[in-house]
C-alpha cells in the first residue's frame, strides 16, 4: 500500500506485443503450414474445430471467417425470415444486430441490467407477435442469466441465438456460454480472449442439421462432395489462422486464469472508491472470463484524460455509442439505463499482457485521482 509502483505506460492492448510474446512459436507454425502448402479448409482447420468443440462439450465449431458472418450464417440456419423481431441489447458491438439486418430481420434493441448485461425484463416487454429470435450478448466474457433468457424463449416460443464473442469459456450455473441456444458464434479478433493474427471466428451448435447448413454457407454453398445446394459465401478460417489458434487453445485455460487474477486485483484495489461502480464479481453462478473489465465511473471523461496523461490506455466500448445511439441506423427505441452507462463506462486494460503489478499501478493511479 505505501510503496509506489514504478511509472511505465500500459497500452489498452499492446497488437504488437501479441505476435512477439510468441514470436517463435509462431514462426514455427508459419513454416510448417507453409511448407505444406495447406491455406484452406486443410488439416490444421480441422483439428481446430475438432478441439474447440472438445473444449465446449459442443457437438459442432465451425471456423469461420469472424464472428459478424458466424451470426449471419446461424442466423439463416436457424430459418430466420424477412420481418422477424430480433431482440438483442443495445449495449453490443454494432455486429450483432448487423447480422440480424442482413437476413432481412428487424433488430428490436433493449436496455441493459446493472451488470452490463440484456436485461431479461426488458427483453419480456419487447415481446411483439412478429417476435421469432432473441440475440443475448455475454458481454465483457460473463453470461448473460440464461435461465431467464431461456424460459422466455420457451414461453413465446422463441429461438435463441448466441453472441458469445466475448466470452468462450464463461459460464452459467456451470453451463458455458454459446451452448443454450441453436448456434452461438465466437470471435478471435486479434483483441479477444482467444485472438489470431487476423479475423477468425467460429460457429457452434448440437444442430446437425444447421451444423451442415453453415458449414455449405460458409463455403460457397458447396457440400462435401462439391455439389452447390444453396447461395453461399465465401467466409472460411483460413488454415493458418486454425494452426495458430490451436496452438493457443492449448494454454487458453492459463490465459483465463489470468485475466481472473487482474480482475481480482482491480477489485480489491477499488472496491473503497466510491465514484466507481466496479463490474459484477464472479459468484457461484458466474464463471467470468474477463474479456474486458468495464467499470462505471463518476467524472468517466476527465479520469481517462488523467490516465492518458500517464499513458495508461483505456477505452469506451463501441466508440462510445450503444447501438440505438447511431443516428443512421433509425432505431428509435428509448434505453434509460443504456444511455445512462454510456456516459459513465469505460474498460481498464485487461489482457494476458497486462501484469498483477500493473493492475495495482493502474488502480493506485486511479485512487490518486478520486482523492485529489
Ligand atoms: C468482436 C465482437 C463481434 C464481432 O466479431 P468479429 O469476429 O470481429 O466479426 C460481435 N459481437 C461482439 C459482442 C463482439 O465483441
Amino acid at each position: 500500500m505505501n510503496t509506489t509502483p514504478a511509472a511505465r505506460a500500459i497500452p489498452f492492448f499492446n497488437y504488437r506485443g501479441a505476435f512477439s510474446s510468441m514470436e517463435e512459436e509462431l514462426v514455427t507454425i508459419f513454416r510448417d503450414v507453409l511448407t505444406r502448402g495447406a491455406f484452406i479448409q486443410q488439416k490444421d482447420l480441422v483439428d481446430f474445430e475438432a478441439n474447440l468443440a472438445r473444449y465446449l462439450g459442443v457437438r459442432h465449431a465451425i471456423g469461420v471467417g469472424n464472428a459478424t458472418d458466424g451470426l449471419v450464417m446461424a442466423f439463416r440456419a436457424a430459418g430466420i425470415r424477412a420481418g422477424d423481431e430480433v431482440i438483442f441489447p443495445s449495449h453490443t458491438m454494432v455486429a450483432s444486430p448487423a447480422a440480424a439486418a442482413h437476413c432481412g430481420g428487424i433488430p428490436v434493441p433493449v436496455d441493459c441490467g446493472p451488470d452490463h448485461l440484456i436485461d431479461p425484463a426488458a427483453v419480456e416487454r419487447a415481446v411483439t407477435p412478429r417476435t421469432r429470435f432473441i440475440l443475448p450478448v455475454h458481454l465483457n466474457g460473463r453470461s448473460c442469466d440464461m435461465d431467464a433468457i431461456s424460459a422466455i424463449a420457451d414461453r413465446f416460443k422463441l429461438t435463441i441465438v448466441e453472441d458469445a464473442a466475448q466470452a468462450l469459456g464463461a459460464r452459467f450455473r456451470g453451463r458455458l456460454a454459446g451452448t443454450w441456444g441453436v448456434a452461438a458464434a465466437y470471435s478471435f479478433y486479434p483483441a479477444k480472449t482467444l485472438g489470431c493474427l487476423g479475423d477468425g471466428g467460429a460457429v457452434v451448435t448440437n444442430d446437425d442439421a444447421v451444423a451442415d447448413q453453415i458449414r455449405m454457407l460458409r463455403d460457397h454453398g458447396r457440400d462435401a462432395a462439391g455439389d452447390v445446394q444453396m447461395w453461399g459465401f465465401n467466409s472460411r478460417l483460413d488454415n493458418l489462422q486454425a494452426a495458430i489458434l490451436d496452438h493457443q487453445l492449448r494454454s487458453y485455460d492459463a490465459a483465463v486464469s489470468h485475466r481472473r487474477n487482474i480482475a481480482a486485483i482491480y477489485q480489491a484495489e477499488l472496491a473503497g472508491v466510491a465514484a466507481l461502480h466496479l463490474p459484477p464479481v464472479p459468484d457461484a453462478d458466474h464463471f467470468d472470463i474477463f474479456q474486458n473489465y468495464e467499470v462505471e465511473a463518476d467524472r468517466r471523461d476527465d479520469l481517462r484524460a488523467f490516465l492518458q496523461s500517464l499513458s495508461i490506455g483505456t477505452v469506451i466500448q463501441w466508440g462510445g455509442k450503444a447501438v440505438h445511439q447511431h443516428g443512421g441506423l433509425g432505431l428509435t427505441a428509448s434505453l434509460p439505463a443504456t444511455d445512462r452507462l454510456f456516459a459513465r463506462c469505460l474498460m481498464l486494460p485487461m489482457n494476458v499482457m497486462v501484469t498483477e503489478d500493473d493492475a495495482r499501478y493502474i488502480a493506485a493511479r486511479i485512487r490518486e485521482f478520486y482523492q485529489s
